[in-house]
């Protein structure tokens, strides 16, 4: 067993295009981007689709669940960490940390939830956590 150590994450810079994105961490919610154009889910947040270059896009708070796309597992550092693309129910994929878990025992395709672990200026930072 190989326990993930918690990180200290840099403090938030942000911006007004992705400032709903923070608000909703604030309050405990995932926001993604959803465009009405195309009907499709984006992430990072952007105001215009990547897909198909609408502005018709609007926010929506994620469900939280997702599968481990894929993992790195940090293990030769003081403190070990893993970090992972998970791909979140509503079918779009995020770069994030995973936490609370045993680096041993992670596997690609698990089933993943979400927490929040505070930068350093408080924000919240979404991560994930086996299910
Ligand atoms: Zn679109």
């Amino acid at each position: 067993m190989l326990k993930s150590h918690n990180r200290v994450y840099p403090a938030v810079s942000t911006n007004p295009e992705v400032e709903p994105y923070w608000e909703g961490a604030r309050a405990g919610r995932l926001m993604i981007k959803h465009c009405n154009a195309c009907g499709k889910p984006h992430f990072y947040p952007r105001t215009i689709c990547p897909r198909c270059m609408s502005d018709a896009t609007e926010w929506r708070a994620a469900s939280g669940k997702g599968t481990l796309y894929t993992y790195s597992a940090m293990r030769r550092t003081k403190e070990p960490y893993a970090i992972g693309f998970v791909t979140l129910e509503e079918g779009v994929s995020m770069l994030t940390n995973i936490v609370d878990c045993d680096l041993d025992e992670l596997r690609i395709g698990q089933k993943v939830t979400l927490r929040w672990q505070n930068a350093e200026d408080g924000t919240p930072i979404p991560v994930f956590t086996p299910a």
